[in-house]
């Protein structure tokens, strides 16, 4: 298939590298262009120099920007998607997006007779080169199938969870359980470290019993205790997502004051720590306010 990826991240990169190793062939585009180029020579892909070229021969396009808002940034103006995208062409949103930012890019992709369909990922950058991730699909069926063989290149588990923004949904709800509970662990364990309970015999009860999650059983022994927190995922895209099931909340007239408060945290921590710092270094901020740290 003729595919384009637009977006080299931290996981757009290692996605990218599985469309091009199945075969597909690939055109790239980055707004920074040396990832772009670096990328291309590396993988054997293309590199253009504007989305409208990048997409102007491909069947399937993949975009994985860091919001929705920036997704809509590149469609217009001579050099935007919309000026090169094919008729009958399906564009894949991999971005953790927002549901009504989507609605409105699949609405301009549909006046050029292309389909959108919102496909966010999870799994991290080590699910995405092992072509592992799971993807949840909003959208129409047809086009999902359409597109079916470069998602398969980097998703495992493929799921169609409804109409257009429904993959968008579901990500940042599952985002908002990794907020909550990477911020409960964290409590919890300064606690015990203050009660001079050893955090690694606290985990080994806790993975055991009913209050593990993914962030007490992986992310907190693998990066917390061996001071590690490698930067893989930005804390300002985990405040960006569970601001999304924020709003998503407040607009359904769902009481969520644990989801508003988490998102209150992230929001501060993204204005303390800054952009560049990973989502598991939340811990440092309980770590600082119980003036204790977790190891
Ligand atoms: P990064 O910050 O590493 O990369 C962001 C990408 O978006 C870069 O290619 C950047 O270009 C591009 N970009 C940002 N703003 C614009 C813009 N206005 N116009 C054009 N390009 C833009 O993020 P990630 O790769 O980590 O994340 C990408 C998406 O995937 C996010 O929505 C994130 O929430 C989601 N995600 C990330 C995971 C992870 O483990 N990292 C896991 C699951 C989902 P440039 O290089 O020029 O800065």
């Amino acid at each position: 298939m003729n595919t384009a990826f637009l977006g080299l991240g931290a996981i757009g990169r290692p996605m990218a590298a599985r469309v091009a190793a199945a075969g597909h062939s690939l055109t790239v585009w980055n707004r920074t262009a040396a990832r772009a180029a670096e990328f291309a020579k590396e993988a054997g892909a293309r590199h253009a120099n504007t989305p409208a070229d990048a997409v102007r021969d491909a069947d399937v396009v993949v975009t994985c920007f860091s919001t929705s808002p920036d997704v809509y940034s590149i469609l217009d103006g001579p050099d935007g998607l919309l000026a090169g995208v094919k008729r009958g062409a399906v564009v894949v949103d991999c971005t953790s997006g927002d549901p009504s930012t989507s609605k409105r890019i699949a609405a301009r992709l549909a006046e050029k007779g292309a389909d959108y369909i919102d496909a966010p990922v999870s799994g991290g950058t080590s699910g995405a080169e092992k072509g592992t991730l799971t993807v949840m699909v909003g959208g129409d069926e047809a086009a999902l199938n359409r597109a079916r063989p470069v998602i398969e290149a980097f998703g495992q588990k493929i799921v169609l969870c409804g109409g257009i923004g429904a993959g968008d949904t579901v990500k940042a709800v599952n985002q908002a359980f990794l907020a909550i509970h990477l911020l409960s662990a964290a409590e919890g364990l300064a606690t015990l470290a203050k009660e001079g309970v050893d955090p690694a015999k606290a985990l080994e009860v806790i993975n055991a019993s009913s209050g593990r999650s993914n962030s007490s059983m992986n992310l907190i022994p693998e990066r917390v205790l061996t001071r590690a927190f490698p930067r893989t995922f930005k804390l300002s895209l985990l405040e960006k997502d569970i601001g999304i099931a924020a709003s998503m909340a407040r607009e359904n007239r769902v009481p969520a004051p644990v989801t508003q408060v988490a998102a209150d945290i992230f929001r501060v921590a993204r204005r303390e720590f800054g952009e560049e710092v990973d989502h598991v270094e939340i811990v440092k901020l309980i770590e600082q306010w119980a003036g204790v740290q977790i190891q």
